[in-house]
């Protein structure tokens, strides 16, 4: 609920700023200008356009003086003025948010890369030793050296749609997974493997509810299918529970199948049979900040923190 409202504001401000433009565009009519300032001065200084002596309506004329007011000022207003200045706003809000990386950069070269780590990177300069391994989905949301609060050198990342791991193949081929785990298990020698899962995961959703109307293209489903058995799994065992908890429930049985996918790689089955290295399947709610870690004996995951 709270989260909805969070977005129903950022909606409404976003929609602010589009009609702050639309009222300054020299092609949306003066009428629709003024019946709009109108309605922004009742809002800011409520004056009485119905008397309070009549009832209910007298006594609530803002909620409906003021959406009348917008109401009619849209109607006066040409869609084509409202969808360019929306285009307008969103590419400028993308060059502000391109020019945050370029800003974001600057920072870290000079609060960071020349000062406080200046020594880190002068080590990492000769090679790099990460001791683990970390498959993660592309989510914006959940930036593993964020999350585990790691610095450069120390994680080995792959980051896909979900956090897949696809099952070994023999043969040539763009095996983008593959060639990392590989480099990372038999180059590096990495001792841990994490299969970092989250909550609210829009590939997990897109495998188990589908693909949303008009975003099925030709790559996201067939990559999250290769998880199936997950979904296959959650409804036959989760079948009763809420439509949430199910997806829960799917995004955690999808790091199962990774961790099982990632047993059919004879260089990692091999150093798990002499001890060199572990796997973990770890599962971040991004909703309440927990992260919980599968137990492989109770089948189930569990708080880690
Ligand atoms: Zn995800």
């Amino acid at each position: 609920m709270k989260q909805k409202l969070k977005q129903l504001a950022a909606t409404l401000k976003a929609e602010f700023q589009v009609y702050k433009r639309v009222l300054a565009h020299p092609k949306t009519p003066l009428a629709a200008k003024a019946l709009l300032w109108l309605a922004l001065a009742y809002l800011v200084m409520p004056f009485d356009l119905i008397p309070d002596f009549i009832p209910v309506i007298g006594q609530l004329d803002e909620l409906i003086i003021i959406p009348g007011l917008v109401y009619l000022a849209l109607r006066l207003i040409p869609s084509w003025v409202v969808e360019e200045c929306r285009a307008q706003l969103k590419k400028e809000t993308c060059m502000t948010d391109f020019q945050k990386l370029i800003d974001g950069y600057r920072r870290f070269h000079d609060n960071y890369f020349v000062t406080d780590e200046q020594q880190l990177f002068a080590e990492l300069s000769q090679g790099q030793k990460p001791s683990t391994l970390v498959i993660a989905c592309s989510d914006s949301r959940v930036d593993p050296a964020i999350v585990l609060d790691c610095k450069p050198g120390d994680l080995f990342v792959v980051r896909n749609v979900a956090n897949l791991v696809p099952p070994y193949e023999q043969g040539g081929g763009y095996h983008g997974v593959s060639a990392a785990l590989e480099f990372g298990v038999s180059a590096l020698e990495v001792q841990h493997i994490i299969v970092l899962g989250h909550r609210q995961c829009g590939g997990i959703k897109a495998l188990f509810e589908g693909i949303p109307e008009g975003m099925d293209g030709e790559f996201i489903k067939p990559w999250v299918g290769m998880a199936k058995r997950a979904a296959d799994r959650v409804n036959a065992e989760h079948g009763h529970e809420t439509a949430d908890d199910k997806l829960c429930a799917c995004e955690m049985a999808a790091i199962v199948v990774s961790l099982e996918n990632l047993q059919t790689f004879p260089f990692i089955r091999t150093r798990i049979e002499q001890g060199l290295i572990k796997l973990h399947g770890w599962y971040f709610d991004i909703i309440n900040g927990e992260m919980k870690a599968y137990n492989a004996d109770q089948l189930k995951f569990e708080t880690l923190v």
